[in-house]
């Protein structure tokens, strides 16, 4: 069937139009040892413009051939590894990007990346796109298909509060516009909002209209090395308490400090203590950066914090969040999974304590690290003797512990193929038929992403 459509789909995109290198877009950045094996009878079609993809769509359905959107391929939950032969639409092409000053938006076809967005955005004095999360390759579409977050989700919200408007292509070729350059609109469903983290099982995202917000202050990014995890995270809740909103607080084992280091051959100014905090607070100016500072140091300080560091020039505090974002690139080679578990922010330090307690117990090695300012702790579970044995129970008892606290399995990563289950297993189980019954009306022939999210 495949080979019979490769003809038509050249028809419509070009031979240009139809990838060589196939190995290149099989796999994502989820970690090896729990990926899927990806399906390697597929065609890698580049769509230039929204009508192919379209025509594209339309064929496929008629067919019934799957089809899986291809972003940056930056994803860790399998979201864009074929399972099936069929397509892989890959969105690279469509990179065109439009800044609109009078509205405070840029308007971006799905393949424009996070890098392309903020170098753009830079050239534009008092505009600013603040959300980041960690990989700038991922694209537009990758971002907002997968409702990304990243650390500055704590003051700035993440991918779906800069949503305003989208293009998409349905399965049956249909292109459909839902919201625009408004900033209010709550004209009957929210159609947007629901395709923002569908994770391309329910349309194919063409073109995103995002908001932009005036350039906000300086940073400083604070550095605060703790004795002891539970002092560092019990920090978190308070700092928020206090009054003070930073950009970003992140939390990090010391061994995960030490990867970043690895992997970026820079320096974080202190190498001892258990865990970390990295603190970016934000201000008018100098005099503001200075007593947000001196005010969070009095407040660590408190917890038994062992000192804290200031990064003020650009390079330092580059070098620093390079480092923070890093760590999974520097671990990749022992990494046997990567959790991103949500819990209420007061419940970190319990989730935290008791997850490293059952670590030990069960023999199985893990770093924690995250967004802890937003409740989204990463777990880096580390190869170890026997890991296939000793990490599901491990598995079992975070993701336990997650519900019984109020909090969910997954806060920015998403579901794709390799959280299937346990999302199963952790969501009241009349959630998961609506988003069945959700999926079977925007896709009846289970073309768009077969296997991932939810099976029908
Ligand atoms: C080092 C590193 C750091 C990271 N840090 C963060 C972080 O801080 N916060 C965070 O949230 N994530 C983070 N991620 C994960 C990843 O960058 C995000 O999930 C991102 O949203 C994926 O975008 P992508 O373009 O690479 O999508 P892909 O990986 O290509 O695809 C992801 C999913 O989106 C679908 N998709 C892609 N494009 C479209 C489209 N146009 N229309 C419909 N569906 C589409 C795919 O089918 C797939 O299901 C990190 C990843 C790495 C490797």
């Amino acid at each position: 069937m495949l080979r019979e459509i490769v003809e038509e789909i050249e028809k419509i995109v070009g031979k240009e139009g139809i990838a060589k290198n196939v190995e290149d877009y099989l796999y994502d950045e989820t970690p090896k040892r729990v990926r899927p094996k990806a399906a390697e009878d597929v065609v890698v079609v580049k769509p230039k413009r929204s009508e192919e993809v379209s025509k594209i769509l339309k064929l496929a359905n008629e067919k019934k051939v799957p089809v899986v959107v291809r972003g940056g391929g930056t994803g860790l939950s399998g979201g864009a590894i074929p399972l099936s032969p069929g397509i892989v639409l890959s969105m690279e092409r469509m990179n065109k990007l439009e800044i609109d000053t009078e509205n405070l938006v840029a308007v971006c076809e799905a393949g424009v990346t996070l890098r392309q967005l903020l170098e753009e955005i830079d050239k534009i004095p008092g505009l600013s796109f603040p959300p980041h999360p960690g990989h700038e390759g991922a694209q537009i579409g990758g971002l907002v298909a997968n409702n990304a977050g990243g650390a500055r989700a704590v003051k700035y919200g993440i991918m779906r509060n800069y949503v305003l408007g989208m293009e998409v292509v349905l399965p049956s070729g249909e292109i459909l516009n839902l919201g625009g350059k408004v900033i209010k609109n709550v004209t009957g469903y929210d159609l947007m909002h629901l395709l923002i983290g569908s994770e391309g099982t329910l349309a194919v995202i063409t073109k995103v209209v995002l908001k932009l917000i005036p350039e906000p202050g300086g940073t400083y990014t604070l550095v605060v090395p703790f004795e002891r995890t539970e002092d560092a995270i019990k920090t978190v809740p308070q700092i928020l308490r206090s009054g003070i909103v930073p950009l970003a607080i992140e939390y990090m084992d010391v061994e995960a400090v030490k990867a970043g280091e690895a992997v970026t051959g820079k320096r974080w100014p202190y190498e001892g203590g258990e865990a970390h905090l990295m603190i970016i607070v934000e201000g008018r100016d100098e005099d503001e950066l200075l007593k947000v500072s001196e005010d969070i140091e009095k407040l660590a300080k408190k917890n038994n914090a062992i000192d804290v560091f200031v990064g003020v020039s650009r390079k330092e505090q580059r070098d620093l969040l390079d480092i923070r974002s890093l760590i999974y690139e520097g671990m990749r080679d022992v990494t046997v999974d990567l959790l991103d578990v949500s819990v209420p922010i007061a419940s970190i330090p319990e989730y935290v304590t008791k997850c490293k307690k059952f670590a030990e117990e069960v023999g199985i090695k893990v770093l924690h690290y995250g967004h802890a300012g937003d409740g989204n702790v990463h777990q880096h579970i580390l190869e170890v003797d026997d890991w296939e044995e000793k990490y599901p129970k491990f598995k079992n008892y975070a993701f336990g512990l997650v519900k019984k606290l109020g909090g969910y399995i997954t806060a920015e990563h998403g579901v794709g193929v390799v959280k299937k289950e346990d999302m199963y297993s952790t969501l009241p189980q009349k959630a998961v038929e609506l988003m069945k019954e959700i999926k079977r009306i925007f896709d009846p022939n289970n073309i768009l992403n077969p296997g991932k999210v939810v099976d029908v």
